[in-house]
Formats: structure tokens, sequence, C-alpha cells
């Protein structure tokens, strides 16, 4: 692999953190250090606000087309790095590098997306009560955004971001998750070669309460993306109250994988294992919380349990289904959900330890957990677990699924197979989430607004809807 950059990057320039520290980043596969990388702080994220708010004149008033055509050029730089961007994500991140150039290429869709949709940011007219007046609508761009970005996908949870920001005439300061900057910083200098205007778009890496707090104190930003964690989410809201910045947030879910009797088990299998070992189950939309109708529960957990035998762990690099997970605290969670379910009843039907020794010694890796059995009460149903544990309940009544599925304070993700299109309607209908797979487990598309309800967050990225949390909007009186 070629050189790694592992800098910040701010108005146009590489640069070392203003405390000169820099912090050391490991192979969750190996353990192994691959890098290290600058600690920012308070100085460095101000320094980077101020070029952003610098370069929004400018950047805001350039023709959409201009904007669109350096859009497009990100994307076929992405598109034509892809294959050295997966292997720096699989380094940091861990999965497997297959499944980490069709991330890169999926992050690279909203570039392409967003270059088409930066021409078609329209207004409307709408007519008055008053016969000399025109009521003129026009969405302007927010102004500096800033993007706080995690681990589970480090490169589309930037571009889902930047891409429609930048289309609106935003201009952006992201701070990526300490475990994988180098997904973030290889983007930037994809930037930097398409073209983009000197600060339009800035890079701080480092430490995330320096860093967060200049986000929300400084009253330059205008408008704070996250995502991550419910309870971080929780805190900026509250934070950004103070200056009234807007907020838009992708937080975690819990998500419901309804399979009623008359399903075609096949798929709900095939598509419950794609779902769930995604990412090695560190996705905010995997199915969490698995509820399979007692008449068909036998027939689906061998059918499940067989597949899961067939899933491959190992270091992503080579070719393997799965790889480790990030860090020791995230496997303390997972492991720590399956001791509590079988404590509680659970029976384990597969996995449900580490996995230790030989090529598994000093990485993070958990053998894929098949558990039945699952009740209210264990913390796998009431957490979101973000491991590769699928926990399975059983139900009797439609009642019964949907209001055991909306006991949750989250809302982001929910998936139903049925053949039938009348429990199709009915369920979604009730189903209290933002997005619902209908006999289909991939929510992710970038034409399609993504995000939650309830405390798995608001706004919504990709698509159309996706430009919405970057403008604002304007109306003008015209009396002629
Ligand atoms: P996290 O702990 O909330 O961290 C996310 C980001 O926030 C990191 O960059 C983190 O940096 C930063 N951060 C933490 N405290 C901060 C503060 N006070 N000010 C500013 N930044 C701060 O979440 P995570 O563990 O990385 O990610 C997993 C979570 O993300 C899961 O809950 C998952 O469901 C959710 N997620 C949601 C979506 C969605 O679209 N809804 C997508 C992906 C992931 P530090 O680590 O340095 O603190």
């Amino acid at each position: 692999m070629t050189e790694m950059r592992t800098q910040l990057f701010i108005n146009g320039t590489w640069t070392e953190a203003r405390s000169s520290l820099r912090s050391a980043l490991f192979n969750p596969a190996t353990g192994e250090q691959i890098a290290t990388v600058p600690v920012g702080g308070t100085e460095d994220a101000r320094a980077a606000i101020e070029a952003a708010y610098a370069a929004f004149p400018g950047w805001s008033r350039t023709a959409a087309e201009e904007r669109s055509v350096i859009l497009r050029r990100i994307y076929d730089l992405i598109v034509a790095n892809a294959d050295r961007l997966a292997e720096i994500m699989t380094l940091e991140q861990g999965k497997p590098v297959k499944e980490a150039k069709g991330e890169v290429l999926w992050g690279a869709d909203f570039f392409l997306w967003y270059s088409e949709e930066a021409k078609r940011i329209n207004g409307e007219i709408i007519p008055s009560s008053r016969p000399t007046q025109r009521i003129l609508v026009q969405r302007q761009p927010i102004g500096v955004v800033a993007a706080i970005t995690p681990w589970n996908f480090p490169s589309s949870m930037i571009t889902r971001k930047v891409a429609p920001a930048l289309a609106a005439g935003c201009t952006v300061v992201v701070k990526p998750a300490p475990e994988t900057p180098l997904s973030a910083i290889a983007l930037f200098e994809i930037f930097e070669q398409a073209g983009l205007p000197a600060g339009v778009a800035n890079i701080v890496v480092g430490d995330a309460q320096q860093i967060g707090r200049e986000f929300l104190d400084n009253d330059k930003v205008r408008k704070i993306s996250f995502t991550g964690s419910t309870p971080v989410g929780k805190f900026l809201l509250e934070q950004s109250a103070k200056q009234v910045k807007k907020v838009s947030l992708e937080l975690g879910g819990h998500a419901p994988f309804i399979v009623f009797p008359d399903a075609d088990l096949e798929a709900a299998a095939e598509g419950l294992l794609y779902n769930k070992f995604q990412n090695n189950g560190q996705t905010c939309i995997c199915a969490n919380r698995i509820f399979v109708h007692e008449t068909i529960e036998a027939e689906f957990t061998e059918l499940f349990a067989k597949k899961l035998r067939e899933v491959t762990v190992g270091n992503g690099m080579s070719d393997v289904n799965v790889g480790p997970l990030i860090h020791e605290r995230a496997l303390a969670k997972v492991d720590g959900h399956v001791r509590d379910a079988l404590a509680k009843g659970a029976k384990l039907v597969e996995g449900g330890a580490r996995l230790a020794g030989g090529e598994y010694e000093s990485g993070h890796y958990y053998a894929p957990t098949l558990l039945t059995g699952v009740t209210p009460d264990m913390d796998v149903f009431r957490e979101e677990t973000f491991g590769p544990v699928a926990p399975f309940i059983t139900f009797r009544t439609e009642d019964e699924v949907v209001a055991m599925a909306n006991d949750t304070p989250f809302g982001l993700a929910s998936y139903l197979y049925t053949r039938d299109l009348a429990t199709t309607m009915r369920v979604a209908d009730r189903l209290e989430y933002g997005m619902v797979g209908i006999n289909e487990s991939a929510l992710g598309y970038v034409q399609a607004p993504f995000g939650g309800i309830k405390q798995s967050g608001m706004g919504r990225e990709g698509g159309q809807r996706g430009v919405d949390d970057f403008v604002e909007i304007k109306y003008l009186n015209l009396n002629f």
C-alpha cells in the first residue's frame, strides 16, 4: 500500500496539531500499531472553523454547476482509489476488505448523487392573498457545518454528510472517530486533488471533548451533524440549544426483525444473515431482536443456524465473511449480553464465546452467536448489542409482536418478512421506526431518506431530503 497521510487538513494545508502530540492507532485484527495521528484540540478546531467560515461566502456563491463538477470529480477519484481506501479501512476498522470496498463505493455514490442534486436545490413561487405580491421561497446554505462521525462506517458516514452539505453550498469541518482517522484523512486527500477550494472542507482529528466544545461554543458553526451513540447525541442536542444551532442526529438503533409464518423462510434467513453479520453486527440498523412466529421457530432456527455455521471469521485482509470487533470494550459488551441472557434462561444454539488462540490471539474476535428463548428481561432485548449475536424471541399474534417491537426508546430500522400485503401494510403502519424493510434487509440506498425517530435521531440523510438539513428557508415578499 502507498504511504498513508496522517495530518490534519485545515484551510487547504496539511498540518500537525497545535499540541504537537500524536496518538497511536492499532489494527483490531492483530493488535499491531499501524500509524500515529495528531491529537487536535480547541485551537485546531477553531482554526478549521475560521477557515470554513472564511470560505463560505465564496463557495456558497459559486454556480451550482461548478459545485456539481467538483463533486463529480470527487466521486470519480474515490472510485479510482477504491482498492487503496478499502485496505486502509480494513487495517484500522477490521471489516473484510471486500466489504470495505463496498462501503467505499457506496460512500462515493453520495458524491455522484449530490453532484446531480446540487443543480436542483430549487425554491418556489407562491401566489399571495394580495394581487400585487409574489411570495418567493429560497433554500439557502446554512453556513459552517460541523460533522462528527463514528468508526463503524469510517468513509460513508462522512460522505453522506459532506456531499449534500457541499452541494447546498455549505462549508464543513469534520471530526472523525479516533479509531478510524485514516479513512477520513484519505478522503480529504481526494477532496484536495479534486480541486475543492481551500477552507471548504477541513478535518480535525483528536480530543473529542475539546473539539466538540469548540463546535458547540463557536457561533460561526451554524449546524451540527452527528452520527454516533444516543447519549452523545443527546448531549450535543442539549448543548446546541445555547446558540440554537441546527442539529441533525443519526443515533443508535435496536431493530426488530419479524418473521411471520407465511414468509419465505429461506429469503428471511439469508436476509437476516446479511443484515446481522454486515460489519460483524456493528451497524446501527442491524437486527437486534429477531421475532419468529412460534409455528415456524424450529424450522427457521435450524435454517439460520446452518447458515451461521458457515460464517468465517478472521483478519479482514484475508477472504473471510467477518472480521474482529473494533476493540476490547465492544467485545466485553457483546460477551456481557450473552452471559446475561444465558443466566436468565436463554438457550445457546451457536457460538457464545470469544475466539482465542492461533490467528485470533491478538485480535478482538467473537464467535457468531445464536440465542433462542430470549425474553424482555434480558439486556439483549433492551440494549443495542453491536456485535455478532442473533437473539430469537417467539411470538403468537400480530398485536403481541408489534407491541414487543415498539417496546424500546429507539426507532431507527425495522424489518418484516411476510408474503401477505395486508399484513405488510398493517404492521408497517404500526411500527414506530423511521425505516421498514419488507422482505428486504438492506436499507442504505443513496436515493432514500435514511434516519430514525424517537431516540434514534432527527433529520434524514440521503436522497432529496438529505439536503434539507443543510439549508435554511428564506421567503421574499415581492410587491410590485
Ligand atoms: P460515539 O461514542 O457516540 O462516538 C461517535 C463520535 O462522537 C466519535 O467521533 C466520538 O469521538 C464523538 N464524540 C464523543 N463525545 C463527544 C463530544 N462530547 N463532543 C464531540 N464529539 C464527541 O459512537 P460510536 O461508538 O463511535 O458509534 C457507534 C454508535 O453510532 C452506535 O450507537 C450506532 O448505532 C450509531 N450509529 C448510528 C448510525 C445512524 O445512521 N443512525 C450510523 C452509524 C452508527 P470519541 O470517540 O473521541 O469520543
